[in-house]
């Protein structure tokens, strides 16, 4: 046995990753053992459980402290994305596993180490002398486009009615402990044409569904290469690589024979969506020309003809201001800049939309994160509470001013 696993930090991560918390699966479980430590720990916890598809889920609401506006969130999801079927994992993905340098099981990196730094500091934490409020959000299906956190919004402020709702937030997404003021959003959604189908020799009698679905993927090309020409400054600075939004042709559908005409075809769409675009109106705006330029004169010849977008789920981008005062206590303290946006989403898209400034920041490189034997290397783990009770202690309770 290594001395880090006789410790708390040790035993408590390796309850968290024992659960399995497999997006589709219900984090139930989880989310009460979560709130029982806070409990246990002095705060006021609040399980919220929706039912997704026929399945329990819940996100973990706690917080501690004074009634003030100033307070801080520290967030993280519950979820992990599956491992059944992956190839190459070499011991049991839920059994937290040690070779004395690193930390082995689905979801270390992402994100459950963080999470459990999370109880760690509020079990250390003074709460009488809390000058400023910490409110601990955990949310569900993070790995289902930021759903869950979709769905935690719209009942926060109700929540938070008679209490204010801290404006900033911190989100332990593994960064390799840099820190992130902003990322894209990420949405994604099916094409689905119905053409009519019939012989290939009679090419008069049909309408071939793929060959309308051609139509539509040469108009998302044009679509990316306008984005291409609208890059705002803050944006190249952010993401010099790729600036812009831009939709992915991921999965294609169709047909059923050589000489057949082929009456269906779906395509599954990605959208990276840059800040300052809006997913909503640019996957409208697509809807209405697939309607105008395609579905209408599909069905001036057929009927039962269409072409439509369906399934759309999306987690919007984030922007932070850069010289706020927590941005620039993080960017202190991790002794990082704060110029750059993650390549990733997170649930502070949807957390914008209540006014809360997310900041990205935790143990664990995002090039571990949804890999086979997953792992993090014990120093982030050992580094990062402390980092996190450094954060939480100089904003909550010595209340930190730029
Ligand atoms: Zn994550």
């Amino acid at each position: 046995m290594t001395s880090f696993q006789q410790t708390e930090l040790w035993e408590v991560t390796r309850q968290l990753i024992a659960f399995n918390t497999v997006s589709a699966l219900s984090n139930l479980e989880a989310a009460h053992y979560l709130a029982g430590y806070l409990d246990e720990c002095g705060f006021t916890t609040h399980v919220l459980t929706n039912t997704i598809k026929g399945v329990q889920k819940a996100s973990v609401v706690a917080w501690a402290g004074p009634e003030s506006a100033d307070g801080l969130i520290v967030s993280g999801h519950t979820d992990i994305v599956p491992f059944d079927g992956q190839p190459g994992w070499q011991s049991d993905p839920l059994v937290l596993k040690s070779d004395g340098q690193r930390l082995y099981g689905r979801g270390v990196t992402d994100m459950k180490v963080f999470l459990a730094q999370m109880l760690l500091t509020a079990k250390h934490l003074p709460l009488a002398q809390l000058k400023r409020p910490l409110v601990y959000i955990f949310t569900y299906d993070e790995e289902v486009a930021s759903q869950g956190s979709g769905n935690l919004v719209q009942v926060l402020p109700q929540l938070f009615k008679t209490i204010p709702l801290p404006k900033i937030a911190l989100i332990g997404e593994p960064s390799g402990f840099e820190v992130f003021p902003a990322h894209k959003g990420f949405a994604a959604f099916d094409i689905v044409v119905h053409g009519k189908g019939g012989h290939s020799s009679l090419p008069d009698r049909g309408l071939n569904a793929i060959a309308n679905m051609g139509h539509i993927i040469q108009m998302l090309q044009e679509v990316n290469a306008d984005m291409q020409l609208h890059i705002s400054p803050i944006n190249r600075d952010l993401f010099p690589e790729n600036p812009a939004s831009a939709f992915n042709l991921g999965v294609i559908h169709g047909g059923l024979a050589a000489n057949m005409i082929a009456e269906t075809c779906r395509l599954t769409v990605s959208l990276r969506i840059a800040p300052g675009d809006d997913a909503e109106s640019l996957v409208a705006r697509l809807g209405e020309r697939i309607e105008r330029e395609v579905a209408q004169p599909m069905r001036a010849i057929s009927v039962d003809c269409d072409a439509r977008i369906e399934e759309c789920v999306i987690a919007p981008p984030l922007s932070s201001p850069q010289e706020a005062p927590f941005g620039k206590m993080l960017s202190q303290i991790i002794g990082t800049p704060l110029d750059r946006g993650a390549p990733f989403a997170t649930d502070g898209g949807h957390f914008q939309k209540l006014g809360i400034y997310s900041y990205v920041c935790g143990p664990g490189l995002l090039g571990e994160a949804h890999q086979p034997n997953e792992s993090i290397p014990i120093d982030h783990c050992v580094l990062g509470l402390e980092r996190l009770e450094q954060i939480v202690h100089a904003w909550c309770i010595d209340g930190w001013t730029a």
